[in-house]
């Protein structure tokens, strides 16, 4: 099964392992990581969990300022 990395567009392979599987995956090209939904190894969704950076992670709350 392969996930397409919405980063790089790497396509990550993934084991059988993941084919029923919910939780974090790392891209090994640009080390981002992906949250994805598998189900009988077909994916369900994947998300944009987090950038190595981590520039733009306050947009996602936006609950900071008080
Ligand atoms: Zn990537």
């Amino acid at each position: 099964m392969k996930v397409n990395c919405l980063v790089c567009g790497h396509n990550v392979d993934l084991d059988d392992v993941y084919s029923d599987y919910e939780g974090m995956i790392r891209c090994f090209v640009c080390s981002t990581l992906l949250e994805i939904k598998t189900e009988d190894g077909q994916i369900k969704s994947v998300r944009f969990a987090r950038a190595m950076g981590g520039a733009r992670g306050a947009a996602e709350n936006g609950d900071q300022e008080g």
